[in-house]
């Protein structure tokens, strides 16, 4: 194994999943759904299937789901892009991430995102054999997580080309503010850097949180800098799907094309049209996924509360981050370990998201994107550890 890969192992998901699988337990690590999508789309995906949509589709995907990626942010996000030529379909929000960063790096140039950061990342960044520049974000006064505006500031430099960024993010749940943003819009012109931004949960943020989810792509002067990523996955509960795409200026956009024709040169072709047809839905299916996500949320923090843990406020995405030390934890990768056998039920530990691992030794998170019965087996095994 090369050297720039030999710091990864295996996935924290893939571990902790294939736990869940051994020991039976009830499975909060891995963020993915256990019900079904919109049946308009299962039904437009076994029709294309049936009829014939099952060879290579064009490079930068099916001009209807171009098109639908297009008109899905100019209705939700007011931002105007080319089907042609702004618009790429990837193999998953991951594969866009690693072909945007691959296509926009050369060695040695830095990368500033922010920590906790989601694992594939750090593992594209150093394919790309750039160099990751990593800010913190700590819990606030009101669990909220915030960064210190000097601490980002240091971290861009005359090596930056790319900040990545992730809101709403994960694995914290946070949302980042139109103020955040727009000291981040400042320094990405300052500094004359592109923004890379991974929004697969832009259509999970709860109705308390402290802001909408706002694309960086919006703020001025900043849509012709933004490659803006996001993924079916998350909002049609299709993750194993793996359709993902980018949107921006052509440029940015043939980059991310240049690389992906060698990486996986296209994907999905029966699974293209169907998401054309859920991006088209109307606008009661994003907001009552959004609630459904919200209640789960509210049942499974409840769980996590009568169990004993401490909760940090979760204001979108598919996850809450809990606190072990108010149950004697300190160190979540083996509280989460031990806790299948314990009591049957797995989460994820948040430190594996961290440069500064000590940053996140005490805080592991659990997803909610599940039945309610789900949620509530594993709230009343989780409480048996009190
Ligand atoms: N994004 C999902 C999560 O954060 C998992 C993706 C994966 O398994 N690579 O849980």
């Amino acid at each position: 194994l090369v050297g720039r890969m030999r710091p990864f192992g295996t996935t924290i998901f893939t571990e902790m999943s294939a736990l869940a699988a051994r020991t039976g337990s009830v499975n909060l690590g891995q963020g993915f759904p256990d019900t079904d999508g919109p049946p308009e789309m299962l039904d437009a995906a076994a029709e294309a299937l049936r009829s014939g949509a099952n060879q290579y589709p064009p490079l930068p995907g099916i001009p209807a789901l171009r098109q639908a990626i297009a008109t899905h942010e100019q209705r939700f996000w007011g931002l105007t892009h080319d089907p042609d030529t702004e618009v790429v379909v990837t193999a998953g929000a991951t594969e866009a991430v690693a072909a945007a960063i691959l296509g926009l790096c050369e060695a040695g140039d830095e990368v500033v995102c922010f920590e906790p950061y989601y694992d594939s990342y750090a593992a594209s960044i150093a394919l790309a054999g750039a160099v990751r520049r990593v800010v913190t974000l700590r819990p606030g006064p009101d669990g909220r997580y915030e960064f210190d505006e000097g601490e980002l500031r240091a971290a861009f430099g005359p090596r930056t080309r790319l900040m990545l960024l992730n809101s709403p993010h994960n694995p914290t749940g946070k949302v980042f503010t139109p103020d955040e943003l727009t000291l981040i819009a400042r320094l990405c012109q300052e500094h004359d850097v592109y923004a890379v931004t991974d929004e697969v949960y832009e259509h999970l943020v709860f109705s308390d949180a402290s802001t909408p989810h706002v694309p960086l792509a919006t703020l001025p002067g900043m849509n012709e800098r933004t490659l803006r990523i996001s993924s079916a996955g998350k909002t049609f509960s299709c993750t194993g799907w793996k359709v993902g795409w980018a949107t921006g200026p052509g440029p940015l956009v043939s980059s991310v094309l240049r690389v992906k024709q060698f990486l996986t040169f296209v994907n999905a072709g029966p699974l293209q049209p169907a998401v054309a047809v859920a991006l088209n839905l109307p606008d009661s299916y994003f907001t009552g996924f959004r609630d459904t996500l919200q209640s789960r949320r509210d049942r499974l923090v409840a769980g996590l509360a009568d169990a004993g843990f401490g909760l940090l406020p979760s204001e979108g995405t598919y996850f809450v981050t809990a606190d072990i030390r108010p149950l004697g934890g300190t160190d979540g990768v083996d509280f989460c370990r031990t806790l299948p056998d314990r009591c049957g039920v797995v989460a994820v530990p948040t430190q594996v998201f961290y440069d500064h691992q000590d940053r996140g030794r005490h805080l592991i998170r659990f997803a909610f994107c599940k039945r309610e019965d789900v949620i509530d087996e594993a709230a009343q095994r989780l409480r048996t550890l009190a």
